[in-house]
C-alpha cells in the first residue's frame, strides 16, 4: 500500500487542482477502497461553479465525486461483511444511526449525514477513500466500474418510484431526460409501468430515452404537453424547469402522484387548484434510503442499463474537462472519471 495518493480538490469557483495527500487509514467499522471509476453529477458542476448549492457553501478546499466504485484494499479491525478483494459500489452518505429520523429508517434524512462532496465531507475523486463497511455495497463481476458507480443515480430513480408508488400498469411521465430521467424512466419499467412518457427538449436524449424503455417521447421545445394527449397517474419530475413542471403537474390524472426530483426551482408556481380538485399527491425526495441491494440487482439483471449512459472517460487529472464537457458537447450524458488512470 502506498503512503500518498493522488486527489483532485476544489480549491475555489472554477480552481481544482491534483494534490498528493496521505492515504487515508479506515476506522474499526470502516473499510479502505481503491477507487475505480466515478461518475459526475450536476451537483459536482454546480460546485465548482458557483461553490456552494443553497446552504452548502465550500469554505475550505474540497474533493467533489460521490458516484462511486471499487475494490476493497484493507479493512478496520471490527469489519465482518467485506474481505480485500471486493469490488463495491459506494453509498456515498453514512448517517448518525441513532437520531429520530435514522430509527424511523429515514435516514436520509437524517440532520447528521455525512455526504461525499458535500462540504465539509470530501468526495471520490480520489485514488482511495474509506467508507463505512455497511455503505460498500459488494457487486456481481458482471456489473462494470462504471455501472457500480452510476448504482448512485439509478437510487434516486429507484428512491422516486418507490416514493410515486409506481407498480403494474402505472402510467409514468418523467420529466426531463438527464441522467437522472433516463434511470427514472428504466426503473419506472422495471417496477411495471405500461407507459412511461418522456419529455425534454434535446432530441438526442428523447431518443436515448425511447431506446431504454420509454413508450413515447414529447420533445416540448415544439408540442405543449397539454396536446400530446397524455394522461399519467404519476409525475417523476427531474427536470426542475418551472413551467415544465406545472406543465406537467396539469397532465396528472385524478388521486395521481407527483414527485419532485429535479432541482432548479428552490420557489416555483404550482396549480394548486388542479392538485385540490385531483387529490394529487405530491412530495419532494431527498437522496435516497434502503435503495442500493435493488438497484444492484436492477442494474446486474438488465432490468436498468447504466452503461449506456455513459459518453465520456477521463482521468483524475481531467476532473474540470469531466466537470464542463456537457458545455461543449451536447452529445453528453454522464462523464465518468477513473482515478487509476
Ligand atoms: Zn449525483
Ligand atoms: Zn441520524
Amino acid at each position: 500500500m502506498p503512503d500518498t495518493m493522488r486527489v483532485s480538490v476544489l480549491h475555489d469557483i472554477e480552481d481544482i487542482a491534483l494534490e498528493q495527500r496521505p492515504v487515508p487509514r479506515p476506522g474499526p467499522h470502516d473499510v479502505l477502497i481503491r477507487v475505480s471509476a466515478v461518475g459526475t453529477c450536476g451537483s459536482d458542476t454546480h460546485y465548482y461553479e458557483h461553490g456552494r448549492i443553497g446552504g452548502f457553501v465550500v469554505e475550505k478546499p474540497l474533493v467533489l465525486g460521490h458516484e462511486a466504485a471499487g475494490v476493497v484494499v484493507a479493512c478496520g479491525s471490527d469489519v465482518t461483511r467485506l474481505e480485500p478483494g471486493r469490488r463495491v459500489s459506494m453509498e456515498p452518505g453514512v448517517p448518525c444511526f441513532v437520531c429520530e429520523q435514522c430509527r424511523a429508517g429515514r435516514y436520509n434524512l437524517c440532520p447528521r449525514m455525512r455526504f461525499f462532496a458535500t462540504p465539509p465531507v470530501d468526495g471520490a475523486f480520489s485514488e482511495y477513500v474509506v467508507l463505512h463497511e455497511q455503505f460498500a455495497h459488494p457487486v456481481p463481476d458482471s456489473l462494470s466500474d462504471e455501472a457500480s458507480g452510476l448504482v448512485e443515480p439509478l437510487s434516486v430513480g429507484v428512491w422516486a418510484s418507490r416514493k410515486a408508488r409506481v407498480g403494474p400498469g402505472s402510467r409514468v411521465l418523467v420529466n426531463g431526460a438527464g441522467p437522472i430521467g433516463l434511470v427514472a424512466t428504466q426503473c419506472a419499467r422495471a417496477f411495471g409501468a405500461t407507459e412511461v412518457v418522456v419529455t425534454d427538449v434535446n432530441a438526442q436524449r428523447l431518443r436515448l430515452a425511447a431506446e431504454l424503455g420509454a413508450t413515447s417521447t414529447v420533445n416540448v421545445a415544439d408540442t405543449a404537453l397539454r396536446d400530446a394527449g397524455h394522461e399519467p397517474d404519476v409525475l417523476i419530475e427531474c427536470s426542475g424547469v418551472r413551467a415544465a413542471t406545472a406543465d406537467a403537474i396539469r397532465t396528472i390524472a385524478r388521486a395521481g402522484r407527483v414527485v419532485l426530483v429535479g432541482m432548479g426551482g428552490d420557489e416555483m408556481t404550482l396549480p394548486v387548484a388542479h392538485v385540490q380538485t385531483f387529490e394529487i399527491e405530491l412530495t419532494g425526495t431527498f437522496r435516497y434510503a434502503n435503495t442500493w441491494p435493488t438497484a444492484i440487482d436492477l442494474a446486474a439483471s438488465g432490468a436498468v442499463d447504466l452503461d449506456r449512459l455513459v459518453t465520456h472517460h477521463f482521468g483524475l487529472d481531467e476532473v474540470e474537462q469531466a466537470l464542463t464537457v456537457a458545455q461543449r458537447d451536447a452529445t453528453a450524458v454522464k462523464s465518468v472519471v477513473h482515478p487509476q488512470r
